[in-house]
């Protein structure tokens, strides 16, 4: 039984001998009123290891602190495919005072295993081999992705002392098994790119196989990765309003290694502050895109979304920039969402 079901079934007596209903005291659907939003924003930031770029590492969370924005970080469990990141206490420390710091910002996705390529000769769609696609997972038996993935969660739980229900396979493939292998674990969501899943799986939206829901990404700011160089500020403005015009979910990864300079940082922050400018755009971590999404709390619609805050919003890694009908439905309403949200001193909404 859960908490809330034995509060619950604790109070209807006493209620029932008072003679008051359960419905004038327990939330109802009207207290949880439902908005519309023209996108919903995810930031997944990957490749979290000790002692490679620390600095720029914590410069990064300390933007999404500043901002209020949610990040789910994606740490790799093992360095050099044989030191599990629990090895280092202050690595590890840093990543767990932050999650319960900022339990409304930061969650944590499992990067892999090793984060070294198994095959490079990974299968990817009609066209047979592709010898440029590497992949630490597809192509692996079932067993030994099972392995990996029971492995690394159980690192990453115990380095950050947060539960994880999400996968980023590194390089972007995966396969079938990998899939299976994520709904034995109880692992409920796996986020890749869009250039796989378009060529693997035929998909570049949201889609459910196996009871694990793909949220794959749709860019990075890193455009060339001989080089290491940033796409043009417009071209990923561009990438991001093309979402908010067809009302579809955006991902935008970040590799934090990559923001090697003032300027680099504050394209980031200029692009945050680019998309806190727009009406009717929810920021979330995958989790809680994903709860949201599977609970029916966010639903697409045809021109974009509506979104319902659960019963208890304490720490939801939420952000809003303002409902699309926020000044129709009545912001002095003390029921609407918003307020509550404000309420819990977790938000500052853009009016
Ligand atoms: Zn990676």
């Amino acid at each position: 039984m859960s908490v809330r079901t034995a509060a619950m079934r604790a109070l209807i007596p006493a209620f029932a001998l008072a003679g008051v209903s359960l419905s004038t005291v327990l939330p109802t659907d009207d207290e949880r009123e439902s908005a519309d939003y023209q996108t919903v924003l995810i930031f997944r930031n990957d490749d979290l290891e000790p002692g490679h770029a620390d600095e720029l590492r914590r410069e990064i969370d300390q933007i999404f602190i500043d901002e209020g924005v949610p990040l789910t970080n994606a740490p790799i469990p093992i360095q050099n495919e044989e030191e599990p990141i629990t090895d280092d206490e202050e690595f590890c420390e840093e990543l767990r005072e932050q999650y319960e710091e900022h339990p409304d910002i930061f969650e944590y996705s499992l990067h892999g295993y090793y984060h070294t390529p198994s095959t490079d000769q990974f299968y990817v769609g009609d066209g047979g081999f592709s010898s440029g696609e590497q992949s630490e997972f597809g192509g692996l038996p079932y067993d030994q992705q099972r392995s990996r993935i029971e492995e690394g969660r159980r690192i990453l739980e115990e380095c950050t002392g947060a539960t994880t229900h999400s996968f980023v396979p590194p390089f972007a493939p995966y396969d079938d098994a990998t899939v299976q292998a994520l709904a034995e674990e109880g692992i409920t969501i796996v986020s890749s790119d869009n250039w796989f899943t378009r060529v693997y799986f035929g998909e570049t939206d949201l889609f459910e196989t196996y009871g694990v829901l793909h949220v794959p990404a749709n860019n990075d700011f890193v455009s060339d990765w001989e080089t290491h160089e940033f796409h043009d500020q417009s071209y990923l403005r561009e990438a991001f309003d093309e979402a908010y015009e067809n009302g579809e979910l955006y991902m935008q990864t970040l590799h934090y290694w990559t923001f090697t300079s003032d300027e680099r940082l504050d394209e980031l922050r200029s692009f945050i502050d680019y998309v806190k400018d727009q009406d009717g755009v929810l920021m979330m971590t995958i989790e809680a895109f994903a709860d949201a999404y599977r609970e029916e709390r966010l639903v697409q619609t045809n021109d974009g979304w509506t979104y319902t805050p659960p019963d208890d919003d304490d720490e939801l890694a939420v952000y809003s920039t303002g409902a699309l009908d926020e000044s129709s439905e009545g912001s002095d309403d003390e029921t609407n969402w918003l307020d509550s949200v404000i309420s819990a001193g977790r938000r500052i909404v853009d009016q």
